[in-house]
């Protein structure tokens, strides 16, 4: 696709996105303002990412540390201020260093473990990193994230942990089962309102919905959608619902 009708459906695409993150607020009795959009570049380039910015959209992320640090070093090679990008996906300790300092969040860190190697290494660097917890909400096997209850258990600790700052829980709904997707993202809000109520935790970020199901997360309580094919990629249908 030329450059220019490309951005024309970048442009289009993201008010009938805007249209419908407004319309599932008014169902749900929020406000379009309470919900972010980021975009998830991770199948475009910085060409295609450039061109977001220039259709309106402010956030990114990236699902892999490698990419997310070789998008940030294309921008800086041509002399242009790079958007935040948030780090979204699995996370292995030897890449932490790799994303501290250059992700603006990291919406991943998905154990306890994980989350002291965050600190320790921010500590050194003298970093204060965002983050938020992933949970795993639906309780899959093949998921990583925070089991709901292991999270309650640390959360205090966690709390006291130097160089990160808890924002916020992430979590990603069960493939190909939108009766249990509603089910993942109200599980999701219900554990925050509990963190809230039982620990010092403050934690007004829920991470929750992508291109297939931003609507109904939007309806349980997200405040942010990830939103990957929906935003890039010409061809994709929303499933008819
Ligand atoms: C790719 C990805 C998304 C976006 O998915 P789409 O279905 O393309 O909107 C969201 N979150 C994570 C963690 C991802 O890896």
């Amino acid at each position: 696709m030329d450059p220019n009708s490309y951005k024309e459906f970048l442009a289009q695409r993201r008010q009938e996105i805007i249209q419908k993150v407004h319309d599932a607020c008014q169902r749900s009795g929020r406000s379009a303002e309470d919900v972010d959009i980021y975009a998830v570049s991770k199948t475009v380039g910085v060409p295609q990412v450039i061109q977001a910015m220039e259709a309106g959209y402010t956030h990114f992320a990236e699902n892999r540390p490698q990419e997310l640090v070789r998008k940030l070093s294309e921008f800086q090679e041509q002399g242009i201020n790079p958007p935040p990008f948030d780090m979204i996906g699995n996370l292995q300790k030897n890449k932490i260093n790799a994303v501290l300092g250059t992700a603006a969040r990291i919406q991943s860190v998905s154990s306890v473990h994980l989350a002291e190697a965050i600190s320790a290494r921010a500590t050194e660097k003298n970093l204060v990193v965002p983050v938020l917890f992933e949970v795993n909400v639906s309780g899959e096997s093949t998921k990583s994230g925070f089991a709901p209850e292991e999270l309650a258990q640390w959360m205090e600790r966690l709390l006291d942990l130097e160089g990160i700052e808890p924002q916020g829980l992430m979590t990603m709904a069960p493939a190909h089962e939108p009766a249990e997707d509603r089910v993942t993202f109200r599980g999701l809000r219900e554990l925050r309102d509990s963190l809230e109520t039982n620990t010092a935790a403050s934690l007004p970020v829920l991470s929750c919905g992508m291109s297939d199901d931003f609507e109904m997360a939007i309806e349980e309580g997200a405040t942010l959608v990830r939103l990957g094919r929906i935003v890039f990629d010409p061809q994709y249908t929303p499933a008819s619902d």
